[in-house]
């Protein structure tokens, strides 16, 4: 039994909805400083609806080795990691055109 994308109707490993939809985000990436001049990265722009923001959230802690969260589409890393994002979300399929820093 096939799974089958709700969307386009094409079996799950035929679907290039995700892949469209990445290309498709325009993602912003911005520093914001906290309490005690903590800094934190947010990843704004994803739309949760069409992008997995759960397991991006994962993938980016492990590759920047730090905390995280993401709440609403809005991903959120401890530190400055401006300088990795765009390579990481580069490698995960976002058009680098799309991710303004
Ligand atoms: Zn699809």
């Amino acid at each position: 039994m096939d799974e089958t994308c709700s969307k386009c109707g094409l079996p799950k490993e035929l679907c290039m909805c995700q892949a469209i939809a990445k290309e498709e985000q325009r993602i912003k990436v911005r520093i914001e400083t906290r309490k005690w001049g903590r800094e934190v990265t947010m990843i704004k722009g994803l739309n949760p609806k069409e992008v997995d923001v759960q397991a991006l959230t994962t993938k980016l802690k492990n590759k920047c080795a730090c905390g995280g969260t993401s709440k609403e589409g809005v991903i959120e890393l401890q530190g400055d990691h401006r300088h990795r994002i765009k390579k990481l979300l580069t490698a995960e399929g976002y058009d680098e055109s799309n991710i303004d820093i």
